[in-house]
């Protein structure tokens, strides 16, 4: 039996649908990106022909699924979603290709996880519009070429160095999302509050920005978890004592690090005399898998300058050993 998700969960999913931007000027930030696909869309439509294929990279959260769903709408296209683990078989992804209308956007969440049997299914198809199917088994089996409509794939990756050249070359188009300065977070949390119809101050919305790890996703996350606080502990309105207190109170410091962050930067400093120690170690000692450590969690702390990563490993910053004594706002 399929499990229900909590009352919780749903009204998360509801506010997330209504919060993602549905159009370029409403997603915030990453201007040049924005303004080449701008072009690219329009060139595109005025010649009638079919967008080049796409691929994003970057940490999670960062808009890559969402600027595949504005891509499909400012086209005038259909959009069909999958993920490279769900695409287990070639004939998985021949029902996908196969279901594609003229022009539709294909998108592939964590393309860099097809299974190389079904990513060679991609590259006639990316090429030339066809894919090559078995028909049969054993000595009498035979492949045909079965046409496809011209469509445009759209993938993402958090790890753009796990797809293997024969893969990436055939994308018309490949972006890198950085994470978010806090500006940019401070326009998200208020637009999402906007939405919300919540009450918040500059500075509060400037609290939870600068908590967000330079991710939107977090920062919509903390911003209903502060609404909540605001609700029950406040009037309903957020100022910045009230994310200030909210957030402490969920273990975010000031920074946003929560407690896995501070314990793996606790493992490479104090477990290993500030390293260099190697992540599949450092994942260990946490109880994470060696992908949340890299994906989800170091991004950040590279960013702000807390882990360095060298060849030998990982190693904490002097900064990092300041913050673990005093989390304050380095
Ligand atoms: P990814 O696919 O990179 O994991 P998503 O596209 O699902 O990330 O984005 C996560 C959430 O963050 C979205 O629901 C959206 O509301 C918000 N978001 C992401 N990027 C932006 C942006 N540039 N401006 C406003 N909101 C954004």
């Amino acid at each position: 039996m399929q499990r229900l998700p909590s009352p919780n969960v749903l009204a998360e999913e509801q506010d997330d649908a209504t919060i993602r931007p549905g159009r370029f000027d409403e997603f915030v930030g990453q201007a040049q990106i924005k303004e080449t696909l701008a072009i690219a869309i329009d060139a595109a439509k005025r010649r009638g022909e079919t967008l080049d294929h796409i691929l994003f990279s970057g940490p999670p959260g960062l808009g890559k699924t969402t600027l595949a769903q504005i891509i499909a709408r400012e086209m005038g296209v259909a959009l069909r979603s999958t993920t490279g683990p769900v695409l287990d078989k070639p004939g998985d992804l021949a029902a996908q290709l196969t279901a594609l209308s003229r022009g539709d956007v294909l998108f592939i969440d964590e393309i860099h996880r097809l299974n190389p049997v079904v990513e060679e299914i991609l590259y006639p198809a990316m090429e030339d519009s066809c894919i090559d199917v078995m028909i049969g088994e054993g000595p009498g089996a035979r492949a045909v070429q079965l046409p496809l409509e011209e469509f445009t794939l759209v993938g993402a990756t958090t790890k753009v160095g796990l797809l293997g050249s024969p893969l990436r070359d055939r994308f018309g188009f490949i972006f890198r999302l950085n994470l978010y300065e806090v500006p940019d977070l401070v326009k998200i949390v208020l637009r999402s509050a906007g939405i919300m119809q919540t009450a918040i101050t500059p500075e509060g919305a400037l609290e939870i920005a600068q908590r967000s790890r330079g991710t939107p996703r977090i920062a919509n996350r903390l911003l209903r978890r502060v609404r909540d606080f605001a609700l029950v502990r406040g009037d309903g309105s957020i100022d910045a004592p009230t994310a200030d207190t909210a957030l402490t109170m969920l273990g975010i410091d000031a920074l946003g690090l929560d407690d896995l962050d501070r314990r793996i930067l606790s493992v490479i400093a104090d477990d290993f005399g500030g390293g260099p120690v190697g992540v599949k170690t450092i994942a260990i000692s946490i109880g994470e898998e060696v992908r949340t450590v890299e994906e989800v969690y170091e991004p950040y702390l590279i960013q702000i300058g807390f882990i360095k990563r060298t060849p030998q490993g990982r190693e904490t910053t002097p900064a990092a050993l300041r913050h673990l004594k005093a989390p304050g706002r380095a």
